[in-house]
Formats: structure tokens, sequence, C-alpha cells
């Protein structure tokens, strides 16, 4: 934890990435916000369609496995299962082997940044070449991704001008088009001479054995078609049932994620190349794995989390996100729907400090398409962080050294809090200890992380006698 608030401490004062980070959400939001107004009729109800859709798939997930399985191997794809992100890796490692291929081509896919498939190749002598910008810019400058959907939004159009010329030999240039042109020319010669592709999946169609991908730069339809080889790499939860469903998903995803009508770019593949056909891979695999989804699946509290399409929302509308930005959770996912998987997939004693980065204000949850309450899984992890969640607790959550005083300061809190006589003296009493707080409150732990950013409250007055003079409340 020390180096974490160390890291977050080192995030709040750049200055220069806050600015870029907090511009581009204001961004991202106001796109959002005028898209959905401007056209759709009923966003609710679609987004209530959508979750039915998803859920639809999820409560029959195994079935919908096995006919993925079937479909897709009838229209020519292998498929693979891994269980853990090692066996996902290996995978592709060892088809890679078989191949004689020592270099792939990626295309932006969070499922591969999950299964840490750069490093895992990088340790065996073998390299993925990012060909999405925001990736491609990540990779030069050796950073990992601070956004499920926009990777390098914390970098300004002067900061990646200065990366190519440093890494790419480029001249310095910091117009889009001239930084875009250079990233092309860069990239062009690589498409041309790879043999593998990998790319994720945004929706996998059981009924159809077919895969969905959505994009905006035309690298996935150039990674998934000009190599020999397409590896996809996709999570369970990417499951639909059918077309329909996906399409139901799929227009909600770019409206929320970017405030775009569409995407650039749908790419439907339903297998390699078939006989006859001039282009297109001839070789196709899709690799669905779990890491730890089964475990998440089964939690009642949590299973909802499932539903996401990656879309980013939840993050660009995030308070504490917009001031941190996403290094500072040092985790693969940041963000709302971060604090609720990134523990869960990865282990609460590892990620579980996250769940604190949040201030319950359920932005995330009004934006998220898929309607997932992330801030009432939030407070609920925090339970499971204190070792109150009872018996299916989170994976790694019972390896976790809880703070003594954190557990003992929520003890405390919960014997007042529901005891309405203790409460109410206190409420009665609050202000005589002004004094206290204030004096002392600098200096107790806890609270001198709290007042080193913000200030002290003034307990004035009776707050028992005021709480009972608000409006639309009503005391016995
Ligand atoms: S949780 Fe919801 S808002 Fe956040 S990325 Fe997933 S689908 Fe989008």
């Amino acid at each position: 934890m020390k180096n974490h608030s160390e890291l977050i401490r080192t995030k709040l004062s750049d200055k220069q990435m806050r600015e870029n980070v907090s511009n581009a959400m204001h961004t991202l939001q106001n796109n959002r916000k005028k898209l959905v107004d401007a056209k759709f009729n009923d966003w609710d109800g679609l987004r209530a369609k959508a979750k039915k859709a998803k859920n639809n798939a999820l409560f029959t997930l195994k079935d919908r496995i096995l006919e993925f399985e079937k479909n897709a191997t009838k229209n020519g794809m292998q498929v693979h299962f891994a269980n853990s992100k090692e066996d996902a890796c290996e995978i592709i490692y060892q088809l890679m082997i078989e191949k004689n291929i020592k270099k792939v081509l990626k295309q932006k896919s969070m499922a591969t940044e999950e299964i840490g498939l750069n490093h895992y190749l990088e340790n065996k002598g073998l390299k993925a070449v990012e060909t999405d910008l925001g990736e491609l810019i990540l990779q030069l400058g050796g950073e990992a991704p601070v956004h499920i959907v926009v990777p390098a939004i914390h970098k300004n159009r002067y900061e990646i001008g200065e990366l190519f010329a440093e890494k790419l030999g480029a001249s310095k240039e910091n117009e889009p088009e001239k930084l875009n042109a250079i990233a092309r020319k860069h990239l062009r010669n690589q498409f041309e001479s790879l043999e593998m592709g990998i790319s994720g999946a945004n929706f996998a169609i059981s009924k159809a054995g077919a895969i969905w991908l959505i994009e905006n730069e035309g690298n996935g339809r150039m990674c998934t078609t000009a190599p020999d080889i397409h590896v996809s790499v996709c999570g369970i939860e990417k499951l639909v049932e059918t077309f329909s469903d996906a399409a139901t998903t799929d227009t909600l995803l770019t409206p929320s994620a970017t405030g775009q009508f569409i995407p650039a770019y749908n790419n439907i593949i339903t297998g390699p190349r078939k006989e006859g056909e001039l282009d297109g891979p001839k070789e196709m695999h899709i690799i669905l794995f779990n890491n730890h989804r089964t475990n998440i699946l089964s939690h009642e509290d949590y299973y909802e989390a499932l539903r996401c399409i990656r879309c980013g929302a939840c993050m660009n509308f995030c308070p504490v996100y917009d001031k941190i930005g996403g290094h500072s959770y040092d985790a693969v996912y940041p963000g709302p729907i971060g604090e609720v998987i990134s523990p869960q997939l990865f282990g609460m004693d590892k990620h579980g400090d996250i769940v604190t980065l949040c201030s319950l204000c359920g932005r995330c949850s009004e934006v998220c398409p898929v309607c997932i309450p992330l801030d009432s899984m939030i407070r609920k992890l925090r339970r499971d962080k204190v070792g109150e969640g009872g018996d299916n607790a989170p994976l790694g959550a019972n390896e976790l050294e809880h703070s003594k005083l954190e557990s003992y300061g929520f003890e405390k809190f919960a014997s007042l809090a529901t005891s309405p006589k203790v409460w109410r003296t206190a409420m009665g009493n609050a202000s005589k200890f002004n004094w206290l707080l204030q004096s002392l409150g600098t200096s107790l732990p806890v609270l001198k992380n709290w007042a080193n950013y913000k200030k002290l409250p003034n307990l004035k007055g009776n707050l028992y006698d005021e709480l009972k003079t608000l409006e639309g409340v009503k005391y016995e």
C-alpha cells in the first residue's frame, strides 16, 4: 500500500498528465451526452435489452461455450480452451514455435493485456508488434495502457511527436495528420512481412460460431486478414447467443466509449479463407480463456461484472480517475470496472487497495450501458477487503493481511451507526469535540491522510437537531 500511495502521489503531482487526461475525459463525456440525446429515443430501454442478452449468455454459459465450439469448428476455426492466463500465452507460444514465427502483429486487445502476452513472448525471445496507434505509442515508450479504450490518452500530441522522433527517427511533428502518417509508414512494412496476427474479440456469437471485432483504425482488419494465421484471444464472458444479441450490445458500445454512433470498422469473422477466396488467413484459431471468470460468475454479488463490454464509459465519468489517471491503479483494468474485476482476476491480496479509489458517487453505474451496479460492488468489495464478506470471498481475499486499524475503525463505526440511541447522542454532542478534531485531526492515523488533501469538517451546533430540519427526512 505504501508504494501504491506513493505512485498516486507522483501521478497527482504530474500536472501535464492530469491536464491531458482531464481534457480527454471531458471531450468523451460531452460526445456521449450529445449523441445519446440526439440519436436515441429509448437509451434506457436499449440498456435493459443488452443487459438481458448478456445475462442470458452468462446464465447458460456452459451451453454457449459448447455451442460456439461446435459451430466455430464447423466454420473451420480451431478452438482452444485456456483456464489460466499462462495457458492462453502458452497456446500462442506453441503455435509460433510450430510455425517457426518470431514476431506477431497485434490488434489492440485488453484480453492480451490481461494475459500478459507481450511479456510472456518477450521472455521467450519472441516479439509482439502493436499496430493500434495508441498501443504503438505505449510500446515505444515502454508503458502500460492508461485506459481500456484510449490507451495513450494521457499523452498530448507534442509528447507523441517527441517520442516518434526519438524512437522512430522521424522528423519532430505535432500535427495529428503528420503523426498518423509517421505511424502508418512505420506499420505498413510490418503488415507486409508478418505471418501471424493476434486480436481480441468484442463478441463471440455461439449460434453462428463467429467473432465480432470493432475498431477505428483499420489495423484490426489488417491483423486479421493480411497474415496467414489469425489468432483471437477471447474471455469466456464475451460469448452471446445470437447476432441480434451482439447487435443490440454493439449499438451501445461506441456511443458509450467515444460518443461515435458506429465504429469505423465492424469486422465479423466466420472462419479462415474458404476455397476460391483470394484473401484472409489460411488458418484461424480462437482461444477461449477463463482466468477466474467462473469464480466471478459463481458469486451472487459480483457476477454482473461479467456483462462488461469494455466501453470505458465508467472511467470517462469517474471523478477519481479524472484526477489520478489510469496508471495510478497499477492494474491492467483501471477505473471503476477495474476496481471491481482487477482484484477478482488477479487477487484481492494484490489489487485490493484499489477499491478505495472511489467516492461512491454512482456516476459509473448511471452511465454503464449494460447496467452494472459498479458502486455497490465496490462497496461490497471493501467489505470483503476487511474480512467481512463471508464464505465466498473473492480470489486472494483470505490471503490479505487486514489493517488492524481499518478493521477496528469499521467495527466501532458499525456499532455506533447501528444503535439509534448512541447515534443520536453522538450527533447531538459532536460539536463539543470539534476542538479535538481540529487540533488532533492532522496527526491522527487515517485522518491525517485525509487532512493532507482536504479541510477537516467543522462540527458546529447540534448535528442531530440540524438533521431533523432537513426537508424530506422523517425522524421519529
Ligand atoms: S463496466 Fe460498464 S461502463 Fe465500465 S467499461 Fe464495462 S460496460 Fe463500460
